[in-house]
């Protein structure tokens, strides 16, 4: 796709120069849903994304959504000093990423859509609006996050899918939506489709928590992205399933629709902070064992391509693919 292009935190880039990117993680990092595993140490996060950049990691879409620890200033730096390109994120996670009281539960949908548009074509808050007062970072989000609970869409985070429908429309950005332990996949492509999103600009995150094939294909079916992003993740299952379950994806006809990221949302998964597996994973151990499963070119088109595709700002009002015309400021 000729002139498509990502927002990144150092300003737009043309999607074909992401290369290998790792679709969903975390630089920084603090929720109250994750007491002890909070991280968000500059030289830390440095040391782990060179490491990784070591084994030909290329960009990141960092997914740390409003409210959840989001460091503009911090990515913006990380990616100065590591020349490591970093699409953020806007939106919102799901309810339990939110202490009681957090504005985020009750804000109505025209809130919640106006706070994702000033990230997505002004700068993200630096504060996530707790201190309202606050400048804008120069940094735009250039991805729309949002979230339902295991098994069921709450009524607060039907609001903020609707809010991503919004910020979508009129700036061609990507929804991810963290969809828990893999399920509620088809609700939230209802809803989002009753909004008027197209589906190949919704993200599902964590389906490979529920390694359906036969539910995987349905939804590929539907023209939505699956990310799978426990990879490493031996407490949930061996990586050997993973490789299974990417293998018969491929072979149904559905290498299109994969992503791939780490998805390293706690301290205890980063080895900066002596924890594992780690940023290099990706490439380092992941990618080599997947290449002898499916072949060179299909986890080329997984890590390189379908991320260029799947974040690349399409179709919005004010996003037009084009550099001169993006997002405008
Ligand atoms: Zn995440």
């Amino acid at each position: 796709m000729p002139g498509a292009t990502v927002v990144t935190v150092t300003g737009p880039l043309s999607a074909a120069e992401l290369g290998v990117t790792d679709a969903h993680d975390h630089l920084f990092l603090r929720t109250p849903a994750l007491p002890g595993q909070e991280f968000d140490d500059l030289d830390r996060a440095v040391t782990e994304v060179r490491e990784a950049q070591a084994t030909g990691l290329g960009a990141i879409v960092e997914m740390t959504p409003i409210g959840c620890g989001r460091r503009p200033d911090l990515m913006r730096a990380l990616s100065e000093a590591t020349g490591l390109p970093v699409v953020a994120a806007t939106g919102y996670h799901r309810d339990a990423h939110y202490p009681s009281g957090h504005w985020v539960h009750d804000a109505p949908v025209g809130l919640l859509a106006e706070r994702i548009l000033v990230d997505l074509e002004r700068g993200m808050h630096p504060a996530d609006w707790l201190d309202p007062a606050l400048p804008l970072d120069p940094a735009r989000a250039g991805a729309i996050k949002a979230g339902a609970s295991y098994q069921r869409i709450s009524r607060p985070e039907r609001r903020r899918l609707e809010a991503a429908a919004i910020g979508s429309a009129r700036t061609g950005a990507a929804i991810l939506v963290h969809a828990e332990v893999g399920t509620c996949g088809h609700d939230i492509i209802d809803l989002l489709e009753a909004e008027g999103v197209r589906p190949d600009r919704i993200i599902l995150a964590h389906l490979d928590r529920n390694p359906d094939p036969e539910l995987h294909v349905e939804i590929a079916a539907r023209g939505a992205f699956l990310e799978y992003d426990t990879l490493g993740r031996i407490k949930y299952r061996p990586d050997s399933d993973l490789l299974d379950l990417i293998e018969v994806m491929v072979r149904a006809g559905h290498l299109g629709r994969l992503l791939i990221g780490l998805d390293l949302g706690r301290r205890d998964y980063l080895r900066s902070w002596e924890g594992g597996p780690g940023m290099r994973y990706l490439l380092a151990t992941f990618a080599p064992r997947l290449r002898r499963r499916i072949g060179e070119a299909a986890v080329e088109a997984i890590l390189v391509a379908n991320p260029a595709l799947a974040f690349a700002l399409v179709g919005g009002a004010t996003g037009s693919g084009d550099d001169t015309t993006v997002v405008g400021r």
